[in-house]
């Protein structure tokens, strides 16, 4: 089944609000196999309002609404569909009950315009709203179905499951598919490279869709397969999975809502080891990654933040000679910081980055982006040596996913990669 989504308000179209409600019902309708085959949107405005549901029912089979159904004079979202398709206006009694009943209940002043509200176009069908007074409707005109919800995204959220997917449903039975997603999470390589690694595979055979979608620094490949019945769609998946796998092994970090920061949370409280960072170009960005993941309190113990040498030999004992001779960005530093951080708060593994962010502060020997990052445990300390050639914030963002891959591999036993 192919949809077009239309958005009205003349909030949308001077910029005021973003179209949110379009990304939204977009994603939604993609979980149920239905292809969305344009988006549009238009100001408060009879004519156009017209024009638009023409072109969008040109290429689609179904269109949904949103906006313009409020009692002001500006919502004429119902009338302007009434008089695109040639419709008289009734008044609902039941809906114009329940309108009257929110109003009782909330002791709100009744006027007349919120009437307005309970007005349909002829052969509507009307769809309950839970959360709010406007009531949507659905119209079946030439084979094509139309829908028309309330602007108010909250609204859209519960009234597109409850009201809008049953009404899809039961006009396109046919329409009605299982559908399988899997997200496969690639760090190291640009996207072209992702795509041309990837090209010998045939995804129209399998049935599958691909789509990369850059993430920085990381690359998402999304595979979305269609069947009968869940297991035919995930059995798709899952020939194509292997492929992608196959190619791309060494750069597959995640799939679907893991994250990287995740995964070496997961490992380190399954481990039950105990971790401490010393971030110098990042700033912090690597803690707050792992903070983010809830209960990281079980194995991280501290992070400092030693962006100055006078910071790296105060706090973790980095030796003034060392930062003199081999330079704060080096990999003698990087080690002696991750072994310095370990020492200092007794931890099972010590984590450090240093680096040049840039813009400034680049030299030929270590041009801006380079970025050493050192694990250190009992027995010994690994280092590894990065060239980014980002921005500034991109270079920081990039050596906190370098820092975690580096933890994450380590823990899962990854050595030949780390
Ligand atoms: P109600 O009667 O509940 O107000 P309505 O259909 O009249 O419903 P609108 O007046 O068009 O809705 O919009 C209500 C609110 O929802 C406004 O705050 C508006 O900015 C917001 N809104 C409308 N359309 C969108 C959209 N496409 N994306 C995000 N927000 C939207
Ligand atoms: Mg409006």
């Amino acid at each position: 089944m192919k949809i077009g989504i239309l958005t009205i308000g003349n909030e949308l179209t001077s910029g005021r609000t973003q179209d949110t409600n379009s990304s939204f019902l977009a994603r939604a309708f993609a979980t149920q196999g239905w292809q969305v085959t344009l988006m549009t949107s238009v100001g408060d405005e009879d004519r156009v309002i017209k024009q638009a549901l023409g072109f969008i029912l040109a290429q689609s089979d179904a269109v949904v609404v949103t906006g313009g159904l409020g009692p002001t004079a500006d919502d004429m979202t119902t009338e302007a569909i009434a008089r695109a398709f040639g419709l008289g206006l009734y008044m609902d009694q039941t809906v114009l009950r329940h309108i009257r009943g929110i109003f009782e209940k909330y002791h709100l002043n009744w006027t007349e315009n919120n009437a307005k509200q309970a007005v349909f176009p002829e052969g509507a069908e009307v769809i309950a709203n839970p959360v709010g007074t406007a009531a949507g409707f659905a119209l079946k005109q030439k084979g094509k179905l139309i829908v028309v919800i309330p602007g108010v995204p909250r609204e859209v959220e519960r009234m597109l499951p409850e009201g809008v997917f049953p009404l899809l449903r039961r006009e396109f039975p046919e329409a009605v598919q299982q559908v399988a997603v899997r997200t496969i999470k690639s760090f190291g390589l640009g996207e072209a490279v992702v795509d041309k690694a990837l090209a010998d595979l045939d995804f129209e055979r399998l049935s599958v869709t691909v789509g990369f979608y850059p993430n920085f620094p990381e690359n998402h490949i999304v595979l979305t397969a269609r069947g009968a019945t869940e297991s035919e769609a995930v059995s798709r998946i899952s020939a194509a999975e292997a492929g992608v796998v196959d190619r791309l092994k060494k750069y597959i970090f995640a799939y679907d809502s893991e994250t990287l920061e995740g995964l070496a949370a997961k490992l380190m409280t399954e481990k039950g080891w105990t971790l401490a960072v010393a971030e110098s170009c990042t700033g912090g960005l690597v803690t707050d990654r792992l903070t983010d993941v809830p209960g990281s309190s079980v194995f991280l113990e501290r992070s400092v933040i030693t962006y100055s040498n006078a910071a790296k030999t105060d706090l973790l004992g980095v030796p003034t000679a060392i930062l003199e001779k081999y330079g704060a960005v080096s990999e003698q530093t990087a080690r002696l910081m991750a072994e310095g951080v370990r020492k200092l708060a007794c931890t099972d593994l010590g984590l450090a980055i240093t680096g040049i962010a840039g813009p400034a502060g680049g030299t030929d020997q270590k041009p801006v982006g380079t970025v050493y990052i050192a694990l250190a445990d009992e027995k010994e300390t690994l280092c590894r040596h990065y060239t980014f050639r980002w921005d500034r914030r991109r270079n920081k963002v990039i050596s906190s996913q370098a820092a975690l891959l580096l933890l994450k591999r380590y823990l899962s036993g990854e050595r030949e990669d780390v």
